[in-house]
């Protein structure tokens, strides 16, 4: 069917790459591009000889010269960006330059400022409308198969739905004091943030961490949750009609706050650049040095992830409550793939993502949210790739 550009070769990536070579008619023919081409060669060696043919290549990704050479060399249908937020812009320049589709998982993000918003993103509508090519923004679970949730919702069960709680859960355990589970500096930048929820048409910010609950989950149990800001929030809040409410919330464990808070105390979660010894350095950088790969946490965590949608709303003048999640359990996830379930779970989706694209199932040029798109062809991929969802119509509710 066509042949695709990875770039990055991380814990999500090394997913993905798996995720394509498990469905070669789409994914007839792969590169494996990134900034250290070492670990692109380790993924190639482990999955060559069969019917996906796979290539590798060097690329920094903030270059668009290096990018747009890259791309008219392999001749892609489709890039798929599994590097960090950062390189979204870069890539999506270059995807138009070569008019190429485009997808990720993650919306762009200013390395000075953690600001999780699609506006820069949102700004490449007409160009990639003229230009004939597509765009899929968010296409991991959360952003990405929250709002195929959110979509398969919609369009099955309710004529509106008022209210959307996204919950998030990891009971995975690796072992260690504090690890995070995808790249670190991302993720302390995601948590270290003001919180926020939609309601009644605005965005209300909440300080970091300051409002939990417990929920009990399906296959885990009960678990503190937090509300936190999430980009998904921004464009469900216009994709949904008639939603009131949409709030977002992920378990952590209360030794993982503990040391968060210290670090934070100290200064070492910082974004601002400092001067070290005649050098400038930005101590969130420094500290994911230190911290452990989350690729290296496979083989450790045991345990599983529950994430998933409460819905509430009505159909035919009934009140309607409609629940949507997938369980994925670690040590599965290590044996099939060698990766952990957050990795797994965001790679999944990507290559799903993209082979809506290629596929020309989502082929419409502009630049689109995942839950714009019909559900159905989605959900039934999920359900063959590796991430079944079970639904109840009688949850616990989020109070
Ligand atoms: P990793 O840090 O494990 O991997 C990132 C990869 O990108 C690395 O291979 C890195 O190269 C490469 N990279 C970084 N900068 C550049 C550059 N300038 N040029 C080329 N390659 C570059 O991250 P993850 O795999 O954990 O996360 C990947 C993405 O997935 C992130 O954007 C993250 O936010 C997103 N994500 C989305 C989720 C969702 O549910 N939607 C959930 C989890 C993650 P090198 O090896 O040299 O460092």
């Amino acid at each position: 069917m066509g042949k695709a550009l990875i770039i990055g070769a991380g814990g999500v990536a090394s997913v993905a790459i798996h995720k394509c070579c498990q469905n070669p008619d789409v994914f007839e023919e792969i590169c494996i591009a990134s900034r250290t081409v070492a670990k692109c060669e380790a993924l190639k060696k482990k999955l060559e000889g069969g019917r996906t043919k796979i290539q590798t290549a060097q690329v920094d990704a903030n270059n668009v010269s290096e990018l747009v050479a890259l791309i008219r060399k392999f001749q892609p249908d489709i890039v798929i960006n599994l590097a960090l937020p950062y390189q979204d812009l870069t890539i999506m320049d270059a995807c138009l330059e070569t008019k190429v589709d485009y997808v990720d998982t993650a919306n762009y993000e200013p390395e000075d400022t953690a600001k999780f918003e699609y506006k820069w993103q949102w700004a490449y509508r007409k160009r990639f409308e003229d230009a004939g090519i597509t765009a899929l923004l968010g296409s991991g679970f959360d952003p990405g198969v929250t709002g195929v949730f959110s979509a398969y919702a919609q369009k099955h069960y309710f004529d509106t739905i008022r209210q959307i709680d996204i919950l998030d859960a990891n009971a995975g355990d690796h072992g260690y004091a504090f690890a995070t589970n995808f790249n670190p500096e991302i993720n302390i930048r995601e948590v270290s943030a003001k919180g926020s929820y939609y309601d009644n048409g605005r965005f209300i910010e909440t300080d970091p961490m300051s409002i939990r609950r417990v929920y009990e989950f399906p296959e885990i149990g009960p678990k503190d949750i937090y509300l936190l800001h999430h980009e998904e929030m921004e464009s469900l809040a216009l994709n949904i009609r008639g939603i009131k409410k949409i709030r977002f919330w992920m378990t952590f464990s209360q030794s993982y706050l503990d040391h968060l808070r210290a670090l934070e105390d100290v200064g070492m979660t910082s974004i601002e650049p400092i001067d070290f010894e005649g050098k400038k350095i930005v101590p969130l950088q420094f500290l994911k040095a230190v911290l452990p790969d989350p690729a290296s946490l496979g083989p450790r965590t045991r345990g599983k992830t529950n994430i998933g949608c409460i819905f509430q709303g009505e159909k035919d003048g009934k009140p309607v409550t409609y629940y949507l999640y997938n369980v994925c359990d670690h040590q599965e996830c290590y044996r099939e793939v060698g990766s952990q379930a957050v990795s797994y779970t965001t790679g999944v989706p990507a290559m799903i993502g993209a082979s809506m694209v290629l596929t020309g199932k989502w082929k419409v040029p502009g630049v689109h949210n995942i839950e714009e798109f019909d559900p159905d062809p989605f959900m039934a991929a999920l359900n063959q790739f590796g991430l079944p969802w079970q639904e109840s119509f009688a949850p616990e509710l989020v109070k």
